[in-house]
């Protein structure tokens, strides 16, 4: 009896041993990667990458604990445009044996964002479509898929995918914005194919999608502005009725539907409907011009609806003098009228001359404002 006693005490002193000794090592292992771990970040930050990225493949080979920085690394020189960097770091890390489901899929996730980001759209594809089958990913990879037919210009592809998607909103938008843009954009293809049947039919499409598609309206207006210029008044209405701030960005637009067709009866329309939907924040010095030529006898009416903006009375006075002396005032004037105008993204802030649909810093879809110089420039008066 004392004898198993002995050897059960024996037993229980060795194993607190080995374990005890086990513990030290696991630490000594871990210091020493920790040390190798900050030599690499050193590199890092002395843009010396090889030399970092070399430490930081030699302590993957040996260390899981250092699968997480690897994973940050890997972001960051995807950040950096360094593409390939982040693509090799990932796929090591996807070639390590019994590598954990969690950390294959992070894995599997940030390579798909580094092809993505390098263009590479069908391998991201690839991955994420078999990734978003896993509930945890399934959101983003649905926003990164969608990107990339948007990116790639797949409108087909991106029309079936975002129908097949359950989520209300998609990188904040709705699913029916989304989809009666791409239809929109599939429209254009049409339009440089030359074939405008098409073209319209997959605009009416956007509008039973989204009954508010400004795009739709906007391109159903322009298409029309020569050949039926009664039927692009009517789609300019429906355009300015679901946002009037389209008398501004389509103003020139609208001045050349008169000027194609010159016609009276559509030139009373024009006027009608710029008198009817402007407002102080609408001044625009296209339709200020037309307005004025069209009724030189009454042009009170328009500049006295939007007199509040200062540019409205400025614009007046230098417009009804501009035959009177110097070529300041026609200078001045076509400052104003070069400068009026400009954009910006609500979300990200992007600025541009030019309207867009979808910003082309941020890939946001209708988040393009915009802004006008009154806005802009503050007049002390
Ligand atoms: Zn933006």
């Amino acid at each position: 009896m004392i004898e198993i006693l002995i050897i059960v005490i024996f037993i229980a002193i060795m194993s607190i041993y080995f374990f005890t000794k086990s513990s030290v090592n696991e630490s000594s292992t871990a210091n020493i990667y920790s040390a190798e771990y900050y030599r690499g970040l050193n590199y890092l930050l002395n843009n010396e990458d090889d030399k970092a990225l070399k430490i930081f493949t030699d302590l993957i080979d040996v260390d899981s604990s250092t699968i997480e920085t690897h994973l940050a690394l890997g972001g960051v020189y995807r950040r950096r445009g360094e593409f390939d960097k982040a693509i090799l770091i990932h796929q090591n890390l996807l070639s390590r044996p019994n590598l954990d489901k969690g950390i294959k899929n992070q894995s599997l996730y940030e390579l798909s964002k580094d092809f993505f980001a390098a263009g590479l759209y069908d391998k991201s594809e690839k991955i994420l479509l078999n990734l978003k089958t896993n509930k945890s990913y399934q959101d983003s990879c649905n926003e990164y898929l969608l990107l990339t037919y948007e990116l790639s210009k797949d409108w087909d592809k991106a029309i079936d995918f975002s129908k097949s998607i359950k989520s209300d909103l998609i990188r904040n938008t709705t699913s029916e914005i989304l989809i009666s843009q791409y239809y929109c954009e599939k429209s254009l293809d049409y339009y440089n194919d030359n074939q405008l049947n098409k073209m319209i039919t997959v605009l009416k499409k956007a509008i039973d999608v989204n009954k508010n598609c400004a795009r739709a309206y906007k391109l159903l207006f322009e298409v029309n502005i020569d050949n039926n210029p009664s039927l692009a008044i009517d789609y300019l209405k429906s355009l300015v009725k679901v946002d009037s701030k389209f008398l501004l960005i389509s103003s020139k637009e609208i001045v050349k539907l008169s000027s194609r067709n010159k016609d009276s009866s559509i030139d009373k329309k024009i006027y009608d409907l710029v008198l009817s939907a402007s407002s102080t924040s609408l001044f625009s010095p296209d339709l200020y011009e037309f307005m004025i030529n069209y009724n030189s006898e009454d042009s009170s009416e328009y500049v006295l609806k939007l007199s509040n903006n200062v540019f409205t009375k400025m614009y007046d006075n230098l417009y009804l003098s501009k035959n009177d002396n110097s070529s300041f005032q026609s200078d001045f004037l076509t400052l104003i009228r070069d400068n009026y105008l400009s954009f910006s993204c609500s979300t990200c802030g992007y600025t541009s001359k030019s309207h867009t649909w979808q910003c082309p810093s941020c890939n946001s879809w209708e988040s393009i404002e915009p802004s006008t110089i009154s806005e802009r420039v503050t007049i002390n008066g």
